[in-house]
Parts: structure tokens; sequence; C-alpha cells
């Protein structure tokens, strides 16, 4: 078991909430992220360490978007 822990949106600020899993899956996209603010339509990578997850806004096409600036 793979525990992603809870991260805060860059956007609003809630938290997104811990997710549990067998398998991590690669995030490229908004709608393969584990952990997503509905609010804002942003997605956060599944990288297990904080210091690693980048935020995918869903409007956006390429893979490697830059992380949101705080
Ligand atoms: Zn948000």
């Amino acid at each position: 078991m793979i525990i992603l822990p809870k991260l805060r949106c860059p956007g609003c600020g809630k938290n997104l909430n811990a997710v549990t899993v067998n398998e991590v899956p690669k995030a490229n996209r908004f709608e393969d992220c584990l952990r997503r603010c509905p609010d804002c339509r942003i997605g956060a990578t599944n990288a297990k360490n904080p210091a690693k997850v980048k935020y995918i806004h869903a409007d956006a096409l390429p893979p490697d978007v830059p992380p949101v600036k705080p």
C-alpha cells in the first residue's frame, strides 16, 4: 500500500485528501491525478514526496507544466 499524502491546493488553499493506492500511476494529465481540486480544476501529480509534486491544470495540454508558484 502506498499513501500519497494530503496536499494543499495551490489555487484555493483547500486540503486535497490523501489517497491510498496499490500502485502509483503516472500522472501526465489532470485526469490522471489522484488528488484533485474540483473547484480550481488543479490536480497534483502522484508523487509520494510532496516536494516533487507538480500541479496540473485541467485546461493545460502539454504534460510538462511547471509547478504553480505559491
Ligand atoms: Zn482549489
